[in-house]
Order: structure tokens, then sequence, then C-alpha cells
């Protein structure tokens, strides 16, 4: 065995095989994988092959459509066949909601480039005349989807990678694997030691078990998973032989299941609830090829369902069912990219259509090992998007919850119950108390919206049992048994009380609880030269000053955005999104010079956040402490500590809702007191408390961005109008040179507001298309109504040529066309009089 690589990849399965294809066809051929049985004797070999392109994330429809094209262009060059039936991926809509998300999904199809073709239930007949069409609304379709061998895939694979130089070997496991103080890993297996620059887990079932060899807590549990495979029916038999085209791949999302055609027979694959987790300790040593037991009795629903839809299935026996493990994460896409504080560590795991996905993620993680960044948006499988909470007991709630849930329709405002409630500020039940009605983000419990006293959504507006057949995707029920929220892709019950907490911000004063904010502490005699050298922005020279400052990639790309204060001489605060706590401390540990000159303390879980805001924030806070208030004295974008009655805060005059008002960052301990304080300060103003909903709509009336919707890797700093926070004229920072480059070559997009025409009930919620006379010229990062400009808004990324004020553009929401045009940024209060408010 080599004894030296450049990179070794653990695990030879699809998507360990297509990992190092992707590093050797990069140019590393000194690559080596190891497997320590055969190579897709984990989950691979037994997986059903299909190659869904549909998928809600932005991130993870790219992958799928680079693996859809390259396995086609896998087989040529290897010369070995694939197994690739382009037969097309037919889904069924039996529910307008249904067809809202399907509507909803062209648009991401579309600014992605995945041609989908929209059906009538006559159409659907023609193409797969097995199935019924009661009760359909219509369908989608993808042409270009169908399934593949899994097995024949990963050796056409393992062909391209040797032919490449890299070299595989077989029943040869990982045992051990540690870094050396020079960065070297060294991977020890039961065939002897590899040293090499960098490690990739592809370990499918085992990935807990191999991040436990370097301490990290993956978050992957696999769950069962079963399909049968039934003998040949006379019918497809009849067709076969009068060499008619095979019917596709077939979805009845609101049952639940998938067919296809298999020999003559059909393939049924149901997402069952109550399938469990499997695995939790990782498999014996000796697992290969393995099965579970068949359920069953778990699959009988779906079996029913399936006959009514395709009587067919019911006609002929059973040949066999396969119940295997596939593997899952809390939120169902994978985990692709650096591990968590380690050091050219790289994971890609907790793939469930692992198959689909493989080429996709192979290509976009080596790209990020061998050139430092990859070139699509990968913060939707990010390992780092869960952190340290996300513990076995989470994931196998989480993980079957994510299993049961994947044909359910995925509404853009739905709050998932498992594992819930999991971190909760001290001010939970206070605000709960005050009808808050609460999402999560990275495990924190956070106010949407406050629902009125006994306020419930009439049950004949729930529409529940009417409209799907076996698992329903509801608001859950409080406690007390009133259902306060509808999930849809359209304005909901909660659209006037988020109308009224803008309001009530807007004319008096509102509270939100932002605690979840990520914060580090950065120090040392290094800290503030560090900082200029990674930050885009200045580094305030007068301490008290506050600035935004962003993170960029190499390319000139957003990877992160700070909110930078110097709260203590040479001690900087930085606070970014609570979302991307683990990603974003993660970047900044890495970035890290080696002389010891920097300190980062994490203190997310130290300092709780308040929000204040509005025009009486002012007379709310001199209420509770004597620091003058006014702008001479405490001017917008500054912040210092205050007394707030008996407790203490640092005070920061900023907020992202454009009204007057202070983010009070305060020890966790007094958050209760704060609380009251502030409530009874601000009975006579008129506070109320106001939610994540609220502070989203006036968000977007500023036009302010957000990571990873406008911010993303994939538009540049001056693509998304961050000129002013960015100041290549400073000095060095990270991206500066790709900017500079940029600024003489032209812009390939430019951020813009549009205001959208003809909106009764759908606001553009982020990724619709955009059109100038009927050809695609952009996308929305972003929309809603703005209650105080009452307008429905979308934010959006546009060819340059078609971002001028006034420009009349289309968008397609829901299936609908409405006109789009663009107009200035920041619809309300362009001059930020109210952020700099005087008094
Ligand atoms: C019934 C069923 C049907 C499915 N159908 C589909 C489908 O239609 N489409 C689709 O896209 N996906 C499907 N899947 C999911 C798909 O099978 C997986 O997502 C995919 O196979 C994952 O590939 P992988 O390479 O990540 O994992 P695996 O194939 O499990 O490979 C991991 C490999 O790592 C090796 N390994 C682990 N630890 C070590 C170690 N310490 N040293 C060396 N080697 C190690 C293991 O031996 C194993 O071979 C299905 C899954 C099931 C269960």
């Amino acid at each position: 065995m080599k004894a030296n690589a450049r990179a070794v990849v653990i695990g030879g399965g699809v998507v360990g095989v297509s990992t190092l294809y992707h590093l050797a066809k990069k140019g590393w051929s000194d690559v080596v994988l190891l497997e320590r049985k055969e190579l897709t004797s984990g989950s691979t070999w037994h997986a059903a092959g299909l190659l869904p392109l549909f998928n809600m994330s932005y991130s993870v429809g790219q992958i799928h459509k680079y693996s859809v094209k390259f396995y086609q262009e896998l087989q040529e060059e290897t010369g070995m066949n694939v197994g690739f039936t382009q037969c097309s991926n037919i889904r069924l809509a039996r529910t307008k909601d249904r067809w809202d998300e399907y509507m909803y999904y062209a648009g991401i199809a579309e600014t992605i480039g995945i041609p989908v073709n929209i059906l009538t239930p006559e159409q659907v007949k023609e193409i797969w005349p097995l199935c019924e069409t009661d009760g359909l609304l219509g369908a989608i379709q993808h042409p270009d989807d169908g399934y593949i061998q899994p097995a024949d895939l990963t050796q056409a694979l393992a062909k391209g990678a040797r032919d490449l130089g890299a070299t595989i070997y077989r029943n040869t496991a990982v045992t051990a694997i540690a870094q050396g103080d020079d960065g070297t890993w060294t991977v020890t297996t039961d065939k002897g030691e590899i040293a090499c620059e960098h490690v990739i887990s592809c370990t499918g079932n085992f990935a807990r078990r191999t991040g436990a060899m370097v301490g990290l807590d993956v978050p992957v549990i696999p769950v069962e998973h079963q399909y049968i495979v039934t003998e040949p029916h006379p019918a497809i038999v009849a067709r076969k032989k009068e060499g008619l085209p095979e019917m596709g791949v077939l979805r009845e999302s609101d049952s639940s299941w998938y067919m296809r055609e298999e020999n003559g027979g059909l393939l049924l694959g149901p997402y069952e609830v109550g399938a469990p987790c499997c695995y939790v300790d990782g498999p014996s040593e000796d697992s290969e090829y393995e099965l579970f037991q068949e359920d069953l009795e778990r699959l009988m629903p779906y079996v029913e369902t399936a006959i009514e839809r395709v009587p067919a299935f019911g006609e002929v026996g059973i040949k066999k069912i396969y119940n295997g493990a596939i593997a899952y994460t809390p939120d169902g896409s994978p985990i692709i990219g650096p591990a968590p504080g380690l050091k050219n560590f790289w994971l890609n795991e907790g793939h469930s259509f692992g198959v689909t996905a493989a080429g996709g993620a192979g290509w976009q993680l080596a790209e990020w090992i061998v050139e430092g960044e990859p070139s699509i948006d990968m913060m939707g499988v990010d390992p780092r998007r869960f952190g340290p909470y996300a513990t076995e007991g989470y994931l196998r709630e989480k993980n079957e919850e994510a299993y049961a849930n994947v044909f359910t329709v995925h509404y853009p405002d739905e709050e998932r119950s498992a594992a819930r409630p999991l971190k909760t500020t001290p001010s939970y039940d206070r605000m709960k108390a005050l009808g808050a009605v609460f999402g999560s983000v990275y495990g924190w419990e956070r106010p949407n919206w406050f629902a009125p006293e006994g306020y419930a959504v009439p049950e004949s507006e729930l529409g529940v049992g009417a409209d799907v057949l076996l698992k329903h995707n509801h608001a859950p029920a409080l406690a007390d048994g009133r259902v306060v929220e509808k999930w849809s892709f359209r304005r909901s019950n909660y659209f006037e009380h988020v109308g009224n907490e803008v309001r009530n911000v807007h004319e008096n004063v509102g509270l939100l609880d932002m605690s979840a904010f990520a914060k580090i502490e950065v120090s040392g005699p290094g800290a503030r030269g560090w900082l200029d050298n990674i930050l885009a922005n200045r580094i305030p020279k007068k301490r008290g000053r506050v600035a935004l400052c962003h993170l960029l990639t190499k390319n000139g790309g957003v990877r992160s955005e700070f909110t930078v204060y110097e709260w203590k001489p040479g001690r900087f605060y930085l606070v970014s999104a609570g979302a991307y706590e683990a990603h974003d401390h993660d970047v900044l540990f890495k970035l890290l010079p080696d002389d010891g000159s920097v300190t980062l303390r994490p203190i997310t879980q130290q300092y709780g956040v308040f929000v204040l805001a509005g025009p009486r924030s002012r007379d709310v806070l001199r209420r509770l402490t004597r620091t003058e208030l006014s702008n001479a004295a405490f001017p917008w974008l500054s912040g210092r500590e205050i007394s707030v009655g008996r407790a203490s805060a640092h005070a920061l005059r900023v907020n992202f809702v454009g009204e007057l008002g202070w983010e009070l960052h305060h020890p966790i301990e007094q958050q209760n007191l704060i609380f009251d304080l502030i409530m009874e300060a601000g009975a006579e103003f008129g506070i109320r408390p106001f939610g994540i909903r609220a502070m989203t709509s006036m968000a977007i009336e500023k036009s302010y961005r957000l990571i990873p919707r406008e911010l993303s890797i994939e538009y540049t700093a001056w693509e998304s109008g961050l000129d002013r926070f960015v100041h290549p004229d400073k000095g060095n920072f990270i991206g500066r040179e790709a900017l500079l480059k940029q600024r003489d070559a032209g812009l390939g997009w430019n951020y813009v507001t549009l205001e959208i025409g003809g909106v009764s009930d759908a606001d553009a919620r982020g990724n619709e298309a955009i059109y100038r006379a009927g050809e695609l010229v952009g996308r929305a990062t972003h929309g809603g109504y703005g209650w105080r400009v009452g307008k429905s808004l979308a934010l959006a990324m546009v060819r340059p040529e078609f971002a001028a004020e006034g420009t009349e553009l289309e968008i397609r929401i829901l299936g609908e066309l409405h006109p789009a045009k663009v107009i200035g940024e920041s619809p309300f209060d362009p001059e930020n009089a109210a952020l700099r408010t005087d008094g």
C-alpha cells in the first residue's frame, strides 16, 4: 500500500468513488480511496437508482442537475454502461397546495436550468396508461430524469478515476485518523498507514463512527427504507414486446411513494411514517450488502393507495422486498464541505439521494478542496449548518421526521415540530404568554409572530384530512388544542397579524428577541490588524463605532457578514446570523494567524439580544437609563455599555427594520429582568413584541441583504451592491484582487428591488424567475409584502442591462406572470431618516 497521498477518500460507495473521480479529474492524480469491503457494499448496491431532479433546495437542485448530465458523459468517457434509462419522471398533484408547491418549484428549476413540463391528467394517462387519473389536478414532468444502475455507475466512476491515476484499495478498513502538528493526516488501516494532506469521509452509514475517530459529532443517522419489486405484469410485458417506451417514474407525492417499471414488473418505494432509525451506533464490523427484515405491515397503507392509483400493481405477486439503510440528516439534505474545527478534513456524508447527488457532490467538493472554494452556493448542504446541539437523541427524532416528510408539501413557512423545544432563551415563557408562535433556527426557539389571545384558525379552514392521503403537513395544535397557523405558499392567516406588528413598530415601539445571533469576541495584540486584513470594510478606528463587514471568498463572493464593534479597548465583538454560528465561527478560527496574536472567544450563549425599535424606542430607553441618547451623544451606527434599570447591556444603535432603535446585547441571566423593565416602561408608549416575520417584511422594504439569498458565494460583493461596505483602497483583504479585476471586466449580475403588480394573495418569496420580453433575465432572492409602503416587493439579481430604475420586467409567482418594475433601493425611507431620528 502507498505510504503517502495528496488526499485519501474513505468509503467506496457511489459518493466516495465520485469524489475520488472528481479529485483526479481536477488534476490530483495522487489520490487514494480506501474501502473496508467491496465497492458499493454499503447502501449503494441496493438503491433503486432513481435520479430525481426535483428538489426545493437551490444548492441540491444544482448538484442533481450536474449529476444527470455527467452520468451520461461518464459512460462515453469510460466506455462502461451505467444503465441510465432516461424515461422521465412524473409527479402527480391532487391538491391546490401541492400544485402551488410544484409551481414554486418550477421557478427554482427554471432559474437553475432544469426543464420541467406541466401535464394535464389526460397527458399523464397517455404516458402512463396503467395510472388512474381520478382526483388529479395535473402533474409536472422532468423529461431528463430517469434511473440508473447504481453499482454499474460506481464501477464506471472507479474506472474513470483509475484511468486518471487514482488508486483504490478494497478490503482495507480505516481504523484511526490523526493529524500531526504540521497538519499532515495519518490514516491508519488494517493494512498499514497513509500520510496525506486531505481526508474526505464518505462512509455512508458509518459516518458517525468515522467522525468519532477525529472527535466530530456528524449529524447523520440512517433510517430504514423499503421498496417492493413485483413479478412481471402481462400489460407491461406486452408493452415491451410492442416496443413502446417505458412509462417513466411515477410519484404520487400525496401518498408518499414512487413507482417505476422493473424487469416487466413494477417497483414501489414508499416513505413511510414510523420508519425507524437504524445503525444508531453504526453497522457491525462485518456488515456488507446488508438488508433488514422487511416490514410489510408498515408498507400496507402505501400499497393500498398504490393499487388505487395503479391497479396493475395489485394484480401481480411480490417478488422481493428490500429494506435497507438510507442515511439521513435533520433537514434531509446531505452534508458536503469542510468539517468544523478540523483543517483539511472534509465530509461528503448524509446522502439520502446519494446516487442522484454523488456526481454533483463529488464535483463541488473537489472544487472546494483543490481550488479553495466551490462554484455554487453550498450553504444548503454545508456541514456547519448544524451545531453541537445535534446530538444523537435530537438526530433520532429529527431524521425520522425528515424521512417521513420527504413527500409532504414543503411549505416555505413550515416549522417542523420534532425535537422541539430544544434551545430556549430565558424570555421564552414570557413571549409564549404573549401569544408567540415560535419558529426554530439552529435549534433556538424564536417568536415568528404573535397570535392574539384565544386566537384559533377555524377548523373548517385548516383542511386537515381533506388534502393528503397518508401524511399531513400542518402546523401542530398548541397544548390547549388551538391551531393558530396555516402554512401556505400564499398569504396565510397570520398575514394581517404580522401587518399589525409592523404597524406598531412603525408608529410606536416593538420588542424582538434576536438572542440566537452568533457572537464571538476577537482580542489580542493582532486583533484589529487581522480583522482589517480579512474583512472587506474598514474596521472603525474610533471605539464605539459599529460597522457592517463582509468576509469574502477569494473570488469576491460573500461568505459571511459580521457586525463589528470594539466593545472594550482592543476587544472586538462580532455578531452574525444565528443560523450560521458554526459556519461563521469555523471560518474565523481557520483564518487565525499561527503566531497566537489573535484570540477568539465564542460567546453566543452568554449574551441575549433584544431589538427595541420604533419612534418611541428612545422614550422607552430613557425611562431605564441615564445615558444620553440624543443623536449628538449616541449617533446611529454607534454602541456603548449602558445601564438598563439595575441591569446592563451593550446598546448598539443599529437594527434590521429601518426604524429608530437599539439592539440591547445583555448578559443572558439578566434577560427576564430587562424584558420586564422594558415592557413596563414601554406600556405608556404602546410597546408590543414582534416576531421574525414582521422583521423580515421591514427588512425587505429596506432592501437589506441576507446570506444565503442576495449575499452568496455565487455573486460578488459588487454584484450584491455592497459598494458602501467594500474598500479596495484600504489595503489587502480576502477577495480584493478578484473584485478589482471584476471592476474592469464588468458585472454579471446587479442587485435590484422590484415592485410587483397585480398581486392579490401570493407574494414572491425568492427563487422566482424574472423575465424581460419572455427571456429569463434573473431570479428573485427574497420577497414579501411591505406593510409600510403598501406594496408587494421582491429583491432580485438581474442581468445588468435590466437593472436601471424604471425598467419594466415580469416575474412568475406560483405559475402566474406579474409586472415587476425596478425601483430605487430601500423603498421605505431611502434617506434613512427614521434611523437617524433625533430627540
Ligand atoms: C432501499 C433504498 C433505496 C434507495 N433508492 C435510491 C434511489 O433510488 N436514488 C438515490 O439517489 N438514492 C437511493 N437510495 C440512497 C442511496 O442508496 C444512498 O444515498 C447512497 O448509496 C449513499 O452512498 P454513499 O457512498 O454515501 O454510502 P455507501 O454506499 O453506504 O458507501 C459507504 C462506504 O463506506 C465504507 N466505509 C465505511 N467506513 C469505512 C472505514 N472505516 N474504512 C473504509 N471504508 C469504510 C462502507 O463499507 C461503504 O461501502 C436508496 C437507499 C435505500 C436504502
